[in-house]
C-alpha cells in the first residue's frame, strides 16, 4: 500500500544550472511499471543500461543512462530508478513531467534520505552527516562528516549504550532480589564499570565538540576604523586556505562576512567598518544586523593602527561591547614604524600588507576557539549531539553519586541510555525529524 512514507516521489539530484550530466532520481515501493514506460524495456537490476527515455507518445526526450535497484539494495530501502540524462534544466524538466504523469510527486527537502532513515539504511546520526558532507564547507570537515556518515560516530554511541544496558541489567536484577545490595554491585564492579562508561563518554564528548567546531566554526567580529587595514587582514587570512563558500539554507550573504579557514576550521568574521552614528535608514538595518552579530559572536578582534594605538573611537566600540566577550587587540601595520610596537599584554603586533605576525595570529585564533584536534579523527557532530552527550553525563555522574539508593542508581542509567539513542535516533519525536530533514537539499 502505498502511503506518505512510501508513494513515489522524483526530484533532480543534480545542482541546478547547466552540467555535463543531470540526474533524475526516483523512489518507491513499486518501481518497475514506472521505470518500464520510460525506458521502454524492462529496467535491469542494478545495470548501467544506456536507453532513450520516453514520452507518452514513445516520444523520445533524452538519451542517457538508466540504473535500477530494486528494493530492498538501494540508498533509500525501495525501488529507485536513476535517469543520468543531459544537465540542462530544460531536458531534465521534461523527464521530471514524464514521471509525474507516471504517478511520481516532488521530493520534498531530504526525503529519500528520510526514507532510508525509516527503512534503517542509516540511523539518524548518519542520515544527519548525509547533509553535513554535502555542506562541508573545507576537506577537514568533509571527512570528518565521511566517518560519521560510515557509522563511526554512531558504533561509538552504541558502545556506551551497550556498556550502559549490562549495567542496568546488573543493577535491576539487584533490585528484583531484595536479598541483594549495593555490596553484592561492588563485588561485581559495577562502580568500576560506571567509571568506565564516564570516561569513554568523555573522550566522545570531547571529538563531538571538536567536530562541531569544523561545522559551525567560530563567530568573530572585526572591529576598527577605516583604513586600519580590515581587508588586508582578511585576504592575508585567507590567502593560505582558500575559503569554499557554500550557501547555508536561511541566510542571505551578507557583504560584510566573510568566512576563512583556518587548518580547516571556518571562521566567519563580519567587519564592522560600519559601526557608527546614522540617520540613514538602510544603515542602520545594517549596523542593527552587526550588532544582532557581535551579540552571535564568540570573539572580538580589534584592529588597530599600530602607530596610534587605542584611540577614542575604538575606546566607544569597546565599551558598547558586552563585557562577556572576549577581546583581541591587533596592531597592524608594524612594518611602517617598528618603534612603536613595544608588546603589551597579549596584543598581536603584525603587519597584514608583509605577513609578518599574521601566522601566530592565526594560531591564536585558533586557540581562542578551542580547536585541539588529536586522537585518530573526529566526528561530524551538531549541536543536538552535543546535548544529549552533556546531558548523558549528567545523568551519569548522578549515577555516580547514588551511594546505596539503587532504585536512583537505575533510573539515572535509564534516562542516560535514552539521551545517547536519540542521537542514533532510536527514539526520535516526528518533529524532530522534520526539522533534521527539512534543512537537507532537494533530491536528497
Ligand atoms: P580597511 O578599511 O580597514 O579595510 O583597510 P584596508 O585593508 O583597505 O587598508 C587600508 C590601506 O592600508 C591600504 O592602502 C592598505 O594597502 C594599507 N595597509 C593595510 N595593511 C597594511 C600594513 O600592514 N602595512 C602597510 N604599510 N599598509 C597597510
Ligand atoms: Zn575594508
Amino acid at each position: 500500500m502505498a502511503s506518505k512514507d512510501n508513494d513515489t516521489i522524483a526530484a533532480v539530484a543534480t545542482a541546478p544550472g547547466r552540467g555535463g550530466i543531470g540526474v533524475v532520481r526516483v523512489s518507491g515501493s513499486q518501481l518497475a511499471p514506472l521505470a518500464k514506460a520510460i525506458l521502454g524495456q524492462e529496467p535491469r537490476p542494478r545495470i548501467a543500461q544506456l536507453c532513450r527515455f520516453r514520452g507518452n507518445q514513445g516520444d523520445v526526450l533524452d538519451e542517457g543512462i538508466a540504473l535500477y535497484f530494486p528494493a530492498p539494495h538501494s540508498f533509500t530501502g525501495e525501488d529507485v530508478l536513476e535517469l543520468q540524462g543531459h544537465g540542462g534544466p530544460a531536458v531534465l524538466q521534461l523527464i521530471m513531467s514524464r514521471c509525474f504523469e507516471l504517478g511520481a510527486r516532488p521530493a520534498q527537502a531530504g526525503e529519500f534520505t528520510r526514507r532510508a532513515y525509516l527503512n534503517d539504511k542509516l540511523d539518524l546520526a548518519q542520515a544527519e552527516s548525509v547533509a553535513d558532507l554535502i555542506d562541508a564547507a573545507s576537506t577537514e570537515a568533509a571527512r570528518c562528516a565521511l566517518r560519521s556518515l560510515t557509522g563511526e560516530f554512531s558504533r561509538r554511541i552504541h558502545e556506551l549504550v551497550e556498556a550502559l544496558i549490562n549495567l542496568r541489567m546488573l543493577v535491576e536484577a539487584t533490585l528484583d532480589f531484595p536479598e541483594e545490595d549495593v555490596d553484592f554491585l561492588k563485588a561485581a564492579d559495577a562502580f568500576g564499570k560506571l567509571t568506565a562508561i564516564q570516561t569513554a563518554l568523555e573522550k566522545t564528548r570531547k571529538e563531538a565538540r571538536q567536530g562541531s567546531l569544523l561545522r559551525e566554526g567560530v563567530q568573530a567580529v572585526l572591529i576598527g576604523q577605516p583604513n586600519v587595514g580590515k581587508s588586508s587582514l582578511l585576504n592575508q587570512l585567507a590567502g593560505q586556505d582558500v575559503a569554499i563558500v557554500t550557501p547555508v539554507a536561511g541566510t542571505t550573504r551578507d557583504t560584510v562576512r566573510e568566512t576563512i579557514q583556518i587548518q580547516g576550521v571556518p571562521l566567519h568574521i563580519i567587519d564592522t567598518a560600519g559601526l557608527r552614528e546614522t540617520e540613514d535608514e538602510i544603515e542602520r538595518i545594517g549596523i542593527a544586523r552587526t550588532w544582532e552579530a557581535i551579540r552571535q559572536a564568540s570573539v572580538a578582534l580589534l584592529l588597530v593602527d599600530a602607530q596610534h594605538g587605542i584611540t577614542a573611537a575604538e575606546q566607544e566600540i569597546i565599551v558598547a561591547l558586552p563585557n562577556t566577550l572576549p577581546l583581541l587587540t591587533i596592531h597592524n601595520k608594524i612594518d611602517l614604524n617598528q618603534e612603536h610596537h613595544r608588546k603589551q599584554g597579549n596584543d598581536l603586533y603584525l603587519s597584514a600588507k608583509t605577513g609578518e605576525g599574521v601566522e601566530a595570529l592565526r594560531t591564536e585564533l585558533l586557540k581562542i576557539a578551542g580547536w585541539q584536534p588529536e586522537g585518530e579523527g573526529l566526528f561530524m557532530a551538531r549541536d543536538r549531539h552535543l546535548d544529549a552527550l552533556a546531558q548523558a553525563a549528567r545523568h551519569i555522574e548522578q549515577a555516580s553519586q547514588s551511594g546505596d539508593r539503587l532504585e536512583f542508581l537505575a533510573e539515572e542509567l535509564r534516562l542516560a541510555q535514552n539521551a545517547l539513542s536519540a542521537i542514533t535516533g532510536e527514539f526520535s519525536a516526528d518533529d524532530l525529524l522534520g526539522e533534521i530533514f527539512s534543512r537537507f537539499c532537494i533530491g536528497k
